[in-house]
């Protein structure tokens, strides 16, 4: 088989750039290992006909490009969990609490102040090159944790930001760079992740699937499903070797994989500085795990469904009408793989408990993204020092070899697979460049 280009993945990413590639008349071929298209982003149909999400799911405000997306694609976009009546949840080791009358003036004042600090940085981040910064060796190294023990915090504070840290399911502030943290705001215009007003307050009517299953429509006959690549080389032409040892040649190509099984293609043609930058990048380890309620139990006791958890749970969010979500991070990994059968569910169904007393589950729905061959992650995690030593080279291209997705843009989400995979269509058909990056 032949073709102009070949995108090897059907993410969001992929999809984006063979989507724009095609409507511009070029010859692509897109290569999925997997049966579907979609990668980290997955709908799944419950038994009673909803459709839950086991993977990419919120968008926000900030997120120009998968928005303007959603619109060319004719796709509402609705109010995400951030509509939820009601207050935030905390479930802390020494007591769970709904709204922050617990809270005192000085961990307010504590969290805005760590706020400021952070924006402050960001303000100062070309999203582009942060390696350039005057003090990028120091904010690169720097922990986020480090900077909020910098600024005296109180000691509910500092829990409180390592619990957020950990309902998103990240590192952790101890294991979060600062340079890497204040570069995806600065991605943005300025606007730090943990504003859920801004960055999570939107979501696609019906869920994120229906974009990924509009995209596929526009790309369909293109698509090899059940292909996994093992092996690139980048020469003129260019070859893709699939696991079945057949040869697809191509002029150029488009790698639209994450970070960690890209590990496992074997790539040759491209320089070993640009190999040693991709390989250095690696992925945060985390598991979703969707409640699947009969009513919206949160609503009982005034909970708005979003809470933080000091527990082994992650913490919640609203998906759906009688449906909570989890991300339980690297942190838990080792409890997930070694708990008996059943017991991270019990848990997960006793912090609901914890927050709004007694709930009947019609099912907890797991996926392992850390474990799954295709995946091998989450979203990329970006420790002290990560960012110096993944280097300028990110998110960069080396034509014929081109990468697009989320883990080659400053702050990961689908926003980034989207604006990647339309921004490395454009390159590719010699359009003029457009910004990766919103304007402050
Ligand atoms: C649990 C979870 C929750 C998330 N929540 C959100 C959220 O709420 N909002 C948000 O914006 N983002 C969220 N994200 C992140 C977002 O989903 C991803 O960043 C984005 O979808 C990644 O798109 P991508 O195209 O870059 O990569 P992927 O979606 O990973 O696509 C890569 C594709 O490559 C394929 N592939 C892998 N190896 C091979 C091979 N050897 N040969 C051929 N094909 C291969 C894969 O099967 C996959 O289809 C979440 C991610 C996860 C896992």
């Amino acid at each position: 088989m032949r073709a102009d280009v070949i995108v090897v993945g059907a993410g969001l990413g992929g999809l984006c750039c063979a989507r724009d590639l095609a409507l511009a008349g070029t010859d692509v071929v897109v290569v999925e290992a997997r049966a579907r298209s979609g990668g980290r982003v997955e709908g799944m149909r419950f038994d009673d006909g909803r459709i839950v999400q086991l993977g990419g799911e919120i968008v926000g405000t900030v997120h120009h490009a998968y928005l303007e997306l959603a619109a060319e694609l004719g796709l509402e976009i609705v109010p995400s969990y951030g509509g939820e009546a009601g207050e935030n949840g905390y479930d802390m080791l020494d007591g769970a609490h709904i709204g922050e009358d617990w809270l005192t003036a000085a961990d307010r004042a504590c969290m805005d102040r760590v706020e400021a600090e952070l924006q402050r940085i960001a303000a100062t981040v070309d999203p582009a090159d942060p390696w350039s910064h005057p003090d990028a060796e120091h904010l690169d190294r720097l922990s986020v944790g480090e900077l909020i023990r910098s600024l005296d915090p109180t000691w509910l504070a500092y829990r409180l930001f390592e619990a957020e840290a950990g309902a998103a399911g990240g590192l952790g502030i101890e294991r979060a760079s600062v340079l890497a943290e204040a570069r995806a705001a600065a991605a943005v215009g300025g606007v730090l992740s943990s504003d859920y007003e801004q960055w999570e307050n939107l979501k696609v009517a019906g869920g994120a699937s229906v974009l990924v299953d509009a995209l596929e429509q526009d790309v369909a006959g293109r698509i090899r499903y059940n292909a996994p690549v093992v092996s690139i080389d980048v020469a003129t032409p260019c070859t893709v070797t699939l696991a079945t040892g057949e040869v697809l040649i191509a002029e150029v190509i488009v790698c639209a994989l994450p970070v960690g099984p890209l590990r496992n293609v074997a790539i040759t043609g491209v320089s070993s500085a640009r190999l040693g930058s991709l390989h250095r990048q690696r992925q945060i380890m985390a598991s979703k795990a969707v409640t699947v309620l009969d009513e919206p139990v949160w609503t009982r006791v005034g909970w708005n469904g979003l809470a933080v958890s000091e527990h082994q749970t992650g913490g919640y969010w609203v998906q759906g009408e009688s449906t909570l979500s989890s991300l339980l991070g690297p942190s838990l990994r080792t409890y997930i793989d070694m708990a008996p059968p059943g017991v991270p569910t019990r848990d997960l169904l006793a912090g609901i408990e914890r927050l709004c007393g007694p709930v009947e589950a019609r099912a907890v729905l797991w996926r392992h993204w850390g474990s799954d061959p295709y995946t091998l992650g989450y979203v990329t995690a970006w420790e002290p020092g990560d960012l110096l030593a993944v280097g300028p080279l990110h998110g960069s291209h080396e034509p014929p070899f081109y990468v697009t997705g989320s883990d080659h843009w400053a702050a990961g989400y689908m926003e980034g697979a989207v604006r990647t995979g339309r921004a490395t269509a454009r390159t590719i058909l010699g359009q003029p460049p457009v910004s990766l990056f919103v304007e402050p």
